[in-house]
C-alpha cells in the first residue's frame, strides 16, 4: 500500500486525530494553510472526485457533515471558512486519496492562485 492517507488509516503513520468512524477520518493538516485547517478521508480508497461513482453519494455527503459539524466544534460557525477539495494536477491534488480540507480561522482570499 503506498497510499500515505491509506496508512495514516492503518495507524502505520501516525496524525492528529479529531473524529473516527467506520466510514471516515478526520484530522488536522501536517502544514496548515489557516488556524483552523483539517481533513476529512473516507476509509474507503477513492482517488478524487473526479473517479468517485454514484454509489458512493452517500459516504461523500456524510463526509461533508461530518466536516460541517467539526467546522462548527472549531469555533467557525459564525464566521464560516472555506470547504475544499482538489482534483488532479490543475487543481493542485498532492494525495491521491480523496480528501475534505477545512480551513478556517482567519479571512481567506478569492480567487485561489
Ligand atoms: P491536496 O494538495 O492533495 O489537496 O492536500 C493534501 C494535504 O495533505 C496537504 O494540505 C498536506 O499538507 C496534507 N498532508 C500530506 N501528507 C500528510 C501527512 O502525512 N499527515 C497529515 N496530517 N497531512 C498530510
Ligand atoms: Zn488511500
Amino acid at each position: 500500500m503506498s497510499c500515505i492517507f491509506c496508512k495514516i488509516i492503518a495507524g502505520e503513520i501516525p496524525s492528529k486525530k479529531i473524529y473516527e468512524d467506520d466510514d471516515m477520518l478526520a484530522f488536522s493538516d501536517i502544514n496548515p494553510m489557516a488556524p483552523v485547517h483539517f481533513l476529512v478521508i473516507p476509509k474507503k480508497h477513492i482517488e478524487n472526485l473526479l473517479v468517485m461513482e454514484d454509489k458512493d453519494a452517500l459516504l461523500i455527503g456524510k463526509l461533508l457533515c461530518k466536516a460541517k459539524e467539526l467546522a462548527k466544534q472549531q469555533g467557525c460557525e459564525e464566521k464560516g471558512g472555506r470547504f475544499v477539495i482538489n482534483a488532479k494536477s490543475d487543481g493542485g491534488q498532492t494525495v491521491d486519496h480523496l480528501h475534505i480540507h477545512f480551513l478556517g480561522g482567519r479571512s481567506l482570499g478569492w480567487p485561489p492562485g
